[in-house]
């Protein structure tokens, strides 16, 4: 395994943010990720794990060792009369997996379509899109805890998974890393057209009799009208989570604001709309530098070229602090800032 020093990031991450990794490994397997904290530890410094690099923030150069997991093996481990278990390396494309799972009838991720990043931090943030979350389908993953030097195995139950959460974001965040993540997939698959957008999309398309190929393509079509592609304008898809609030405050906000947009969940506490409360206070298409909030999308921070992480903070900072002063609404970034 090489282990290179002062290694360039900016291809790394879908901001396109320049900046160095002091030392950097490409790992394939157990054995080249241990040898990789063996040097770390040699050398004394931090550990970071990278996947597709599509939900980090780079505000400085990591003085640290970053490990890009790379292992990409796919394997299908059971199969009943309704369901297939696939077993998928952390370093598998998650677009590719859709889509091979698309290809072999295997229902439940399509409507994940082109989410950009790796099968490895999928459960990470619970990944989702379009009334579908990985928690639906989820099986387990196999992780590995760095201290404990021991292979665990993770159940749904075990990941805390919430809105954009799982406890790899908190209480093990840095603590080791997911190994593979097995999925339980559909065999008949049914159809989540709960999201108008689908409806519509699908409707465009003229769609006779509905399909899985037919549905990841109506959600790749959704996407690519909406959401700024990173080859062309550095970012990491929605930068802020949608705040959740409990009824009696989205019930004073809604009589402030008769326009205020929010979805009620089943604990019968407001999901807000961030894009909206930014679009309010007016940021869509700003722009300080290279540093900008999309045109289309208030909720999508780009880099136009030469932004730095710092000046993206920095304007999440100000866009953060005019949603308090204008609703009061404590905003939360979804981004990975390191
Ligand atoms: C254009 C665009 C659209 C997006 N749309 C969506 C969407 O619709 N829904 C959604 O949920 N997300 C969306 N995202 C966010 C992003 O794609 C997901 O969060 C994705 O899962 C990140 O994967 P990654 O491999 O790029 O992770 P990275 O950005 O590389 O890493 C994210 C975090 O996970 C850690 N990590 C990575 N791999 C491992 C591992 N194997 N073990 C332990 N820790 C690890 C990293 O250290 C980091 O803290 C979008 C991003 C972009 C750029």
């Amino acid at each position: 395994m090489e282990i290179f020093t002062n290694y360039p990031l900016k291809s790394l991450n879908t901001f396109g943010i320049n900046v160095d990794g002091k030392y950097f490994a490409q790992v394939a397997s157990l054995e080249e990720i241990r040898e990789g904290l063996a040097f770390a530890q040699q050398k004394k410094v931090p550990v970071m794990l990278l996947g597709g690099g599509s939900n980090i923030l780079f505000t400085k150069d990591y003085n640290g060792l970053i490990l890009k997991i790379g292992d990409r093996n796919m394997e299908q481990i059971a199969e009943t009369s309704e369901h297939v278990l696939v077993k998928v390396g952390a370093g598998m494309n998650w677009d590719d997996f859709v889509a091979i799972c698309v290809e072999k009838g295997w229902g439940g991720l399509e409507n994940l379509s082109l989410i950009p990043g790796n099968v490895g931090a999928s459960p990470i943030q619970n990944i989702g899109a379009y009334g579908v979350e990985i928690k639906d389908h989820f099986e387990s993953l196999e992780y590995y805890h760095f201290e404990q030097n021991l292979i665990q195995s993770f159940f749904a139950k075990d990941c805390s998974f919430g809105y954009r959460d799982s406890i790899f974001k908190r209480k093990l965040k840095g603590k080791g890393v997911i190994l593979s993540v097995t999925y339980k997939l559909d065999k008949k698959p049914v159809f989540n057209t709960s999201y108008g957008t689908i409806k519509e999309a699908l409707e465009k398309m003229s769609v006779g009799e509905l399909s899985l190929q037919a549905m990841r393509q109506a959600v790749i079509n959704i996407r690519r009208s909406k959401l700024p592609d990173p080859n062309e304008i550095g970012n990491a898809g929605s930068f802020f989570k949608n705040p959740e609030v409990p009824k009696s405050f989205h019930d004073h906000l809604k009589n402030q604001f008769p326009n205020l947009v929010a979805f009620k969940l089943d604990n019968g506490n407001y999901k807000l709309a961030a894009g909206w409360l930014i679009d309010q206070c007016e940021w869509k298409g700003y722009r300080e530098g290279d540093a900008g909030i999309h045109a289309k999308q208030a909720l999508v921070l780009v880099n136009y070229a030469h932004a730095s992480g710092q000046d993206i903070l920095a304007l999440s900072e100000k866009v953060m602090k005019s949603v308090k002063a204008k609703f009061g609404v404590e905003m939360e970034r979804e981004v990975n800032v390191v």
